[in-house]
């Protein structure tokens, strides 16, 4: 069984569908969260990601937000004006298939969770926090996003030591048993590690990989619909820089 990971899609169309087509061929779909924000499309990708074959799709916690289920409050200003944007812009359906979306789901041997576990929209972010969530799950593998940052990170079960690995320009994971593994595919939609090219992933179930894939896509033509609807310039510019 191949599993296509997107996660992170944020309203760019235009990214969401270079990845798709670089994910052609999988068996399944598992959507990390935050199909909404940001970005100048976020009808249109709820529209796509609901048509892929054999989804499973969890809550962000900006789906959350455009729901009116999350505190604004802990969006910086310009997340949160495009908030108030993307909730003007989403349909009752549109906004009824994000409703009863879950904060995590259990998909063969892997748990996926938005941020992290025990707190579903924590950041992890470094090896503490890794330990973290290792502490919380009971699964070999858990799979999430939220910081737009592609990377991974294995302990043994019983032992302290954490490693973190990037992968940043893509790469590789190949499971070894006796190991547990937590893993962003990175974002489709807003990169935040340097590399502006969108980012998703491939697990497969019976080789024991997890590959990881950087795709480009046509930056400028999300910049330019993002102007034209008045969404705030640095939102505009870091898609420019993958920060
Ligand atoms: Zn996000």
């Amino acid at each position: 069984m191949t599993y296509g990971l997107i996660s992170d899609i944020h309203g760019n169309l235009e990214a969401l569908t270079a990845t798709l087509a670089e994910l052609a061929g999988v068996d399944a779909f598992l959507c990390l969260g935050d199909i909404v924000g940001y970005g100048p499309d976020p009808g249109a990708c709820v529209d796509l990601i609901r048509e892929q074959p054999r989804l499973t799709c969890i809550a962000g916690n900006h789906d959350l937000a455009a729901l009116g289920h999350y505190d604004l409050n802990s969006f910086n200003p310009y997340a949160r004006k495009a908030i108030e944007w993307t909730k003007s812009q989403l349909s009752a359906d549109q906004t009824a298939y994000l409703a009863p979306l879950q904060e995590t789901a259990q998909v063969d041997d892997a748990i996926i969770v938005h941020g992290s576990l025990p707190g579903h929209m924590d950041y992890i972010t470094n090896t503490d926090r890794a330990m973290d969530c290792f502490d919380a799950m009971s699964e070999s593998l858990c799979l999430v996003g939220h910081t737009h940052v592609a990377e991974y990170y294995s302990n043994r079960p019983g032992s302290r030591v954490c490693e973190q690995v990037s992968l940043l320009r893509g790469g590789e994971i190949l499971l070894e048993p006796g190991l547990r593994y937590i893993v962003n595919p990175g974002a489709v939609g807003q990169p935040r590690d340097g590399n502006p090219a969108a980012s998703c992933g491939i697990y497969d179930t019976e080789a024991r990989t997890l590959k990881v894939r950087r795709v480009s896509y046509e930056v400028s033509v999300v910049q330019e619909k993002m102007r034209r609807v008045g969404l705030p310039d640095s939102l505009i510019d870091r898609l420019t820089f993958g920060r």
